[in-house]
Protein backbone atom coordinates (compact mmCIF):
# COMPACT_ATOMS: atom_id res chain seq x y z
CA UNK A 1 0.00 0.00 0.00
CA UNK A 2 1.07 3.35 -0.90
CA UNK A 3 1.44 5.51 2.17
CA UNK A 4 -0.67 9.01 2.64
CA UNK A 5 1.56 12.34 2.53
CA UNK A 6 -0.14 13.17 5.28
CA UNK A 7 1.22 16.83 5.23
CA UNK A 8 -0.40 17.63 1.74
CA UNK A 9 -4.00 17.19 3.71
CA UNK A 10 -5.80 19.92 4.69
CA UNK A 11 -7.75 19.47 7.99
CA UNK A 12 -10.50 18.21 6.08
CA UNK A 13 -8.94 15.60 4.15
CA UNK A 14 -7.11 14.71 7.29
CA UNK A 15 -10.33 14.21 9.26
CA UNK A 16 -11.40 11.68 6.16
CA UNK A 17 -8.35 9.75 6.88
CA UNK A 18 -8.57 9.67 10.24
CA UNK A 19 -12.12 8.10 9.75
CA UNK A 20 -10.84 5.87 7.19
CA UNK A 21 -8.30 4.28 9.97
CA UNK A 22 -11.31 3.96 12.62
CA UNK A 23 -10.51 6.53 14.76
CA UNK A 24 -12.09 9.81 16.22
CA UNK A 25 -12.38 12.88 13.65
CA UNK A 26 -11.11 14.81 16.82
CA UNK A 27 -7.54 13.01 16.45
CA UNK A 28 -6.96 14.77 13.14
CA UNK A 29 -6.78 18.40 14.23
CA UNK A 30 -4.14 16.81 16.83
CA UNK A 31 -2.08 15.73 14.57
CA UNK A 32 -2.20 18.64 11.53
CA UNK A 33 -1.27 20.90 14.63
CA UNK A 34 1.92 18.49 15.29
CA UNK A 35 2.42 18.55 11.74
CA UNK A 36 2.58 22.86 11.84
CA UNK A 37 4.63 22.31 14.60
CA UNK A 38 7.41 20.96 12.78
CA UNK A 39 7.69 17.21 14.47
CA UNK A 40 8.82 14.80 11.89
CA UNK A 41 7.87 11.37 14.16
CA UNK A 42 4.63 10.05 15.08
CA UNK A 43 6.25 8.88 18.44
CA UNK A 44 6.46 12.27 19.29
CA UNK A 45 2.76 12.81 18.81
CA UNK A 46 2.16 12.20 22.58
CA UNK A 47 -1.57 12.92 22.67
CA UNK A 48 -2.29 10.33 19.86
CA UNK A 49 -2.67 7.13 21.35
CA UNK A 50 0.20 3.93 20.54
CA UNK A 51 -2.09 2.15 18.88
CA UNK A 52 -3.09 5.13 17.04
CA UNK A 53 0.51 6.08 16.49
CA UNK A 54 1.68 2.75 14.81
CA UNK A 55 -1.23 2.46 12.73
CA UNK A 56 0.01 6.16 11.38
CA UNK A 57 3.51 5.15 10.71
CA UNK A 58 2.09 2.15 8.99
CA UNK A 59 0.14 4.08 6.54
CA UNK A 60 1.32 7.72 6.37
CA UNK A 61 4.69 9.80 6.12
CA UNK A 62 5.73 12.86 6.79
CA UNK A 63 6.93 15.24 4.19
CA UNK A 64 10.75 16.30 4.88
CA UNK A 65 12.73 18.66 3.02
CA UNK A 66 16.72 19.44 4.11
CA UNK A 67 18.49 22.47 4.21
CA UNK A 68 21.63 21.97 2.54
CA UNK A 69 22.65 25.19 2.75
CA UNK A 70 22.02 28.89 4.19
CA UNK A 71 23.64 32.60 2.78
CA UNK A 72 23.28 35.28 4.90
CA UNK A 73 23.64 38.86 3.55
CA UNK A 74 26.10 41.16 4.86
CA UNK A 75 23.96 44.26 3.84
CA UNK A 76 20.58 43.33 6.10
CA UNK A 77 19.01 40.22 7.87
CA UNK A 78 18.11 38.63 4.71
CA UNK A 79 19.15 34.85 4.47
CA UNK A 80 18.72 32.64 1.59
CA UNK A 81 17.93 28.82 1.86
CA UNK A 82 19.03 26.08 -0.37
CA UNK A 83 16.36 22.92 0.12
CA UNK A 84 16.82 19.54 -1.52
CA UNK A 85 13.78 17.33 -2.15
CA UNK A 86 13.53 13.50 -1.72
CA UNK A 87 14.23 13.14 -5.24
CA UNK A 88 17.37 15.36 -5.08
CA UNK A 89 15.98 18.06 -6.58
CA UNK A 90 17.33 21.46 -5.55
CA UNK A 91 14.94 24.44 -4.32
CA UNK A 92 15.54 27.83 -3.29
CA UNK A 93 13.63 30.45 -0.45
CA UNK A 94 14.04 33.59 1.36
CA UNK A 95 13.87 35.15 4.62
CA UNK A 96 13.62 38.95 5.11
CA UNK A 97 12.63 41.14 7.87
CA UNK A 98 10.80 43.74 7.81
CA UNK A 99 9.98 46.58 9.99
CA UNK A 100 5.95 44.73 10.01
CA UNK A 101 7.34 41.20 10.65
CA UNK A 102 9.05 38.24 9.11
CA UNK A 103 8.80 37.87 5.60
CA UNK A 104 9.53 34.42 3.55
CA UNK A 105 9.62 34.01 -0.20
CA UNK A 106 8.90 30.94 -1.18
CA UNK A 107 9.15 28.45 -4.54
CA UNK A 108 6.54 27.11 -6.20
CA UNK A 109 7.90 24.74 -8.36
CA UNK A 110 11.03 23.27 -9.33
CA UNK A 111 12.20 25.89 -11.89
CA UNK A 112 9.70 27.36 -14.23
CA UNK A 113 8.34 27.29 -17.65
CA UNK A 114 7.23 30.55 -18.31
CA UNK A 115 10.23 31.54 -20.00
CA UNK A 116 10.66 35.59 -19.26
CA UNK A 117 13.63 36.74 -20.72
CA UNK A 118 15.40 38.40 -17.81
CA UNK A 119 14.49 35.93 -14.70
CA UNK A 120 16.95 33.48 -13.87
CA UNK A 121 14.15 31.06 -12.53
CA UNK A 122 13.17 30.08 -15.33
CA UNK A 123 17.06 28.80 -17.02
CA UNK A 124 16.55 25.36 -17.64
CA UNK A 125 12.68 25.17 -17.33
CA UNK A 126 10.29 23.42 -14.92
CA UNK A 127 11.33 20.21 -13.26
CA UNK A 128 7.97 19.58 -11.73
CA UNK A 129 5.14 20.76 -9.46
CA UNK A 130 6.21 21.26 -5.40
CA UNK A 131 3.49 19.30 -3.43
CA UNK A 132 1.38 21.71 -0.57
CA UNK A 133 3.95 19.83 2.37
CA UNK A 134 7.28 20.87 -0.17
CA UNK A 135 5.38 24.69 -0.13
CA UNK A 136 4.81 24.34 3.72
CA UNK A 137 8.03 22.69 4.86
CA UNK A 138 9.60 26.30 3.20
CA UNK A 139 8.25 27.89 5.86
CA UNK A 140 8.69 25.56 8.78
CA UNK A 141 12.22 24.96 8.23
CA UNK A 142 13.17 28.62 7.86
CA UNK A 143 10.56 29.09 11.20
CA UNK A 144 12.68 26.92 12.87
CA UNK A 145 16.01 28.34 11.93
CA UNK A 146 14.93 31.92 12.87
CA UNK A 147 13.20 30.56 15.91
CA UNK A 148 10.68 33.56 15.35
CA UNK A 149 6.93 33.26 14.31
CA UNK A 150 7.01 33.76 10.47
CA UNK A 151 4.09 36.28 9.91
CA UNK A 152 4.00 37.04 6.03
CA UNK A 153 4.45 34.25 3.18
CA UNK A 154 5.12 35.48 -0.60
CA UNK A 155 4.57 33.13 -3.44
CA UNK A 156 7.26 34.41 -5.32
CA UNK A 157 10.38 32.25 -5.73
CA UNK A 158 11.02 29.90 -8.38
CA UNK A 159 8.27 28.48 -10.42
CA UNK A 160 4.71 30.26 -11.20
CA UNK A 161 2.17 29.50 -8.79
CA UNK A 162 -0.69 29.61 -10.99
CA UNK A 163 0.80 26.82 -13.23
CA UNK A 164 0.49 24.58 -9.96
CA UNK A 165 -2.62 25.44 -8.77
CA UNK A 166 -4.65 22.99 -7.22
CA UNK A 167 -1.30 22.47 -4.87
CA UNK A 168 -1.42 26.23 -3.92
CA UNK A 169 -4.90 26.77 -2.70
CA UNK A 170 -4.46 23.48 -0.79
CA UNK A 171 -1.38 25.02 0.71
CA UNK A 172 -2.37 28.21 1.40
CA UNK A 173 -5.82 26.34 3.18
CA UNK A 174 -2.93 24.65 5.17
CA UNK A 175 -1.17 27.74 6.46
CA UNK A 176 -4.12 29.42 7.60
CA UNK A 177 -6.13 26.69 9.51
CA UNK A 178 -6.43 27.63 12.80
CA UNK A 179 -4.62 24.34 14.10
CA UNK A 180 -2.28 24.96 11.87
CA UNK A 181 0.17 28.32 11.25
CA UNK A 182 -2.80 30.67 11.71
CA UNK A 183 -1.27 32.91 9.14
CA UNK A 184 -4.05 35.74 8.03
CA UNK A 185 -4.56 35.72 3.98
CA UNK A 186 -3.68 39.33 3.89
CA UNK A 187 -0.54 38.67 4.78
CA UNK A 188 -0.17 35.99 2.29
CA UNK A 189 1.08 37.42 -1.62
CA UNK A 190 0.79 34.84 -4.73
CA UNK A 191 2.35 36.61 -7.57
CA UNK A 192 1.73 35.23 -11.45
CA UNK A 193 3.02 36.38 -14.98
CA UNK A 194 -0.62 36.72 -15.68
CA UNK A 195 -2.38 33.48 -16.01
CA UNK A 196 -6.00 34.83 -16.89
CA UNK A 197 -8.31 32.24 -16.04
CA UNK A 198 -6.80 31.55 -12.54
CA UNK A 199 -7.19 35.12 -12.11
CA UNK A 200 -10.61 34.94 -12.24
CA UNK A 201 -10.84 31.68 -9.96
CA UNK A 202 -8.69 33.37 -7.82
CA UNK A 203 -10.99 36.10 -7.09
CA UNK A 204 -13.23 33.64 -6.28
CA UNK A 205 -11.91 30.96 -3.81
CA UNK A 206 -9.13 32.89 -2.08
CA UNK A 207 -10.60 36.82 -2.36
CA UNK A 208 -9.09 37.71 0.83
CA UNK A 209 -4.97 36.80 -0.22
CA UNK A 210 -3.34 39.64 -2.09
CA UNK A 211 -2.48 39.39 -5.62
CA UNK A 212 0.81 40.25 -7.70
CA UNK A 213 0.74 40.76 -11.26
CA UNK A 214 4.10 40.74 -12.90
CA UNK A 215 3.37 43.07 -15.36
CA UNK A 216 7.14 44.58 -16.74
CA UNK A 217 5.69 46.79 -20.09
CA UNK A 218 3.17 49.19 -21.17
CA UNK A 219 2.08 47.58 -24.30
CA UNK A 220 2.05 44.60 -26.27
CA UNK A 221 5.28 44.69 -28.42
CA UNK A 222 7.38 45.59 -25.55
CA UNK A 223 5.99 42.58 -22.92
CA UNK A 224 5.89 40.00 -25.90
CA UNK A 225 9.28 40.60 -26.13
CA UNK A 226 9.96 40.10 -22.57
CA UNK A 227 7.80 37.51 -21.58
CA UNK A 228 6.40 34.89 -23.41
CA UNK A 229 2.79 34.46 -21.78
CA UNK A 230 1.72 37.31 -23.09
CA UNK A 231 1.40 36.20 -26.50
CA UNK A 232 -0.93 33.33 -25.18
CA UNK A 233 -2.50 36.02 -22.56
CA UNK A 234 -1.79 40.19 -23.84
CA UNK A 235 -1.71 42.95 -21.80
CA UNK A 236 -5.59 44.07 -22.92
CA UNK A 237 -7.15 40.94 -21.86
CA UNK A 238 -4.63 40.80 -18.55
CA UNK A 239 -5.74 44.45 -17.48
CA UNK A 240 -9.54 43.13 -17.68
CA UNK A 241 -8.85 40.03 -15.82
CA UNK A 242 -7.59 42.55 -13.37
CA UNK A 243 -10.02 44.38 -13.50
CA UNK A 244 -12.83 41.51 -13.08
CA UNK A 245 -11.07 40.50 -10.03
CA UNK A 246 -10.98 43.95 -8.26
CA UNK A 247 -14.43 43.72 -8.53
CA UNK A 248 -14.78 40.47 -7.39
CA UNK A 249 -12.32 40.57 -4.42
CA UNK A 250 -12.68 44.50 -3.42
CA UNK A 251 -8.70 44.32 -3.38
CA UNK A 252 -5.80 46.45 -4.52
CA UNK A 253 -3.58 44.59 -7.02
CA UNK A 254 0.37 45.24 -7.22
CA UNK A 255 2.05 45.47 -10.26
CA UNK A 256 5.70 44.54 -10.27
CA UNK A 257 7.22 46.30 -12.34
CA UNK A 258 11.35 45.68 -13.20
CA UNK A 259 12.66 48.99 -14.57
CA UNK A 260 15.49 47.45 -17.66
CA UNK A 261 17.80 50.09 -19.13
CA UNK A 262 16.52 51.48 -22.68
CA UNK A 263 13.64 47.85 -22.51
CA UNK A 264 10.69 49.73 -20.44
CA UNK A 265 11.43 52.51 -18.39
CA UNK A 266 11.78 55.97 -20.48
CA UNK A 267 9.45 58.35 -19.98
CA UNK A 268 6.80 57.53 -22.65
CA UNK A 269 6.75 53.97 -21.28
CA UNK A 270 5.86 55.52 -17.46
CA UNK A 271 3.71 57.42 -19.71
CA UNK A 272 1.96 54.87 -21.42
CA UNK A 273 1.49 52.66 -17.90
CA UNK A 274 0.30 55.57 -16.90
CA UNK A 275 -2.78 55.81 -18.51
CA UNK A 276 -3.55 52.07 -18.85
CA UNK A 277 -3.27 51.93 -14.87
CA UNK A 278 -4.79 55.46 -14.26
CA UNK A 279 -8.33 54.57 -12.63
CA UNK A 280 -7.72 51.29 -11.49
CA UNK A 281 -7.57 50.48 -7.67
CA UNK A 282 -3.52 49.29 -7.90
CA UNK A 283 -0.39 49.75 -6.54
CA UNK A 284 2.54 49.43 -8.57
CA UNK A 285 6.02 48.12 -7.60
CA UNK A 286 9.09 49.30 -9.29
CA UNK A 287 12.01 47.32 -9.06
CA UNK A 288 15.28 48.21 -11.02
CA UNK A 289 15.78 45.09 -12.30
CA UNK A 290 18.07 42.77 -10.79
CA UNK A 291 21.71 41.31 -12.34
CA UNK A 292 21.43 37.66 -13.49
CA UNK A 293 24.39 36.48 -15.22
CA UNK A 294 22.92 34.68 -18.09
CA UNK A 295 21.27 37.85 -19.58
CA UNK A 296 23.02 41.19 -20.79
CA UNK A 297 19.65 43.18 -18.95
CA UNK A 298 20.69 45.99 -16.94
CA UNK A 299 18.68 47.64 -14.04
CA UNK A 300 18.08 51.19 -14.22
CA UNK A 301 19.39 53.74 -12.57
CA UNK A 302 17.77 54.94 -9.50
CA UNK A 303 17.06 58.89 -11.42
CA UNK A 304 15.28 56.87 -13.86
CA UNK A 305 12.92 54.91 -11.39
CA UNK A 306 12.06 58.03 -9.47
CA UNK A 307 11.76 60.24 -12.66
CA UNK A 308 9.19 56.71 -13.84
CA UNK A 309 7.14 57.37 -10.49
CA UNK A 310 6.52 60.47 -10.64
CA UNK A 311 5.15 60.50 -14.22
CA UNK A 312 2.45 57.77 -12.50
CA UNK A 313 1.94 60.06 -10.05
CA UNK A 314 0.91 62.72 -12.12
CA UNK A 315 -1.69 59.66 -13.14
CA UNK A 316 -2.42 59.33 -9.67
CA UNK A 317 -0.83 55.72 -9.74
CA UNK A 318 0.55 54.99 -6.71
CA UNK A 319 4.16 53.89 -6.96
CA UNK A 320 6.62 52.71 -4.81
CA UNK A 321 11.03 52.20 -5.44
CA UNK A 322 11.17 48.96 -3.75
CA UNK A 323 13.90 48.40 -1.06
CA UNK A 324 16.17 45.32 -2.61
CA UNK A 325 16.71 42.88 0.05
CA UNK A 326 19.84 40.15 -0.48
CA UNK A 327 20.86 40.87 -3.81
CA UNK A 328 24.62 40.24 -2.48
CA UNK A 329 23.38 36.50 -2.16
CA UNK A 330 21.29 36.70 -5.33
CA UNK A 331 18.28 36.04 -3.11
CA UNK A 332 16.38 39.73 -4.62
CA UNK A 333 13.78 39.32 -6.95
CA UNK A 334 14.25 36.88 -10.34
CA UNK A 335 17.82 35.92 -8.77
CA UNK A 336 16.34 32.50 -7.45
CA UNK A 337 16.92 29.38 -9.02
CA UNK A 338 16.97 25.55 -9.15
CA UNK A 339 20.60 24.03 -9.77
CA UNK A 340 22.39 25.87 -7.65
CA UNK A 341 23.30 28.73 -5.50
CA UNK A 342 25.25 31.39 -7.46
CA UNK A 343 28.60 32.78 -6.24
CA UNK A 344 28.97 29.69 -4.12
CA UNK A 345 32.75 27.75 -4.30
N1 LIG B 1 6.00 33.30 -11.78
C1 LIG B 1 5.44 34.25 -10.85
C2 LIG B 1 6.14 34.19 -9.51
C3 LIG B 1 7.57 34.66 -9.52
S1 LIG B 1 7.64 36.16 -8.65
C4 LIG B 1 5.50 35.63 -11.47
O1 LIG B 1 6.05 35.77 -12.53
O2 LIG B 1 4.93 36.55 -10.91
C5 LIG B 1 9.21 36.79 -9.04
C6 LIG B 1 9.12 38.22 -9.44
O3 LIG B 1 10.42 38.70 -9.78
C7 LIG B 1 8.28 38.41 -10.68
O4 LIG B 1 7.60 39.61 -10.61
C8 LIG B 1 9.35 38.46 -11.75
O5 LIG B 1 8.89 39.03 -12.94
C9 LIG B 1 10.40 39.28 -11.06
N2 LIG B 1 11.72 39.19 -11.66
C10 LIG B 1 12.22 38.22 -12.42
N3 LIG B 1 13.49 38.46 -12.76
C11 LIG B 1 13.80 39.64 -12.17
C12 LIG B 1 14.98 40.41 -12.13
N4 LIG B 1 16.08 40.03 -12.76
N5 LIG B 1 14.96 41.56 -11.43
C13 LIG B 1 13.84 41.95 -10.76
N6 LIG B 1 12.71 41.25 -10.75
C14 LIG B 1 12.69 40.10 -11.46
Amino acid sequence: MMKRNIKDCTLGELESFVLELGEKKFRAKQIFSWLSKGIYDFEEMRNIPKKFRDQLKDSAYIENIVCEKILFSKEDATRKYLFKLKDDHLIESVYMNYRYGNSICISSQVGCKMGCSFCASTIGGVKRNLSPSEMLEQVLKIQEDVKERISHVVVMGSGEPFENYDALLKFLEIIHSQEGLYLSYRNITVSTCGIIPKIIDFARKMPQVTLAISLHAPNNPIRNSIMAVNKKYPLDQLLQACNQYIELTNKRITFEYALIQGVNDCEEHAEELGKILKDMLCHVNLIPLNKVQENTFIGSERKKAERFQEILEKYRVNATIRRELGSDIEAACGQLRRTQIANEE
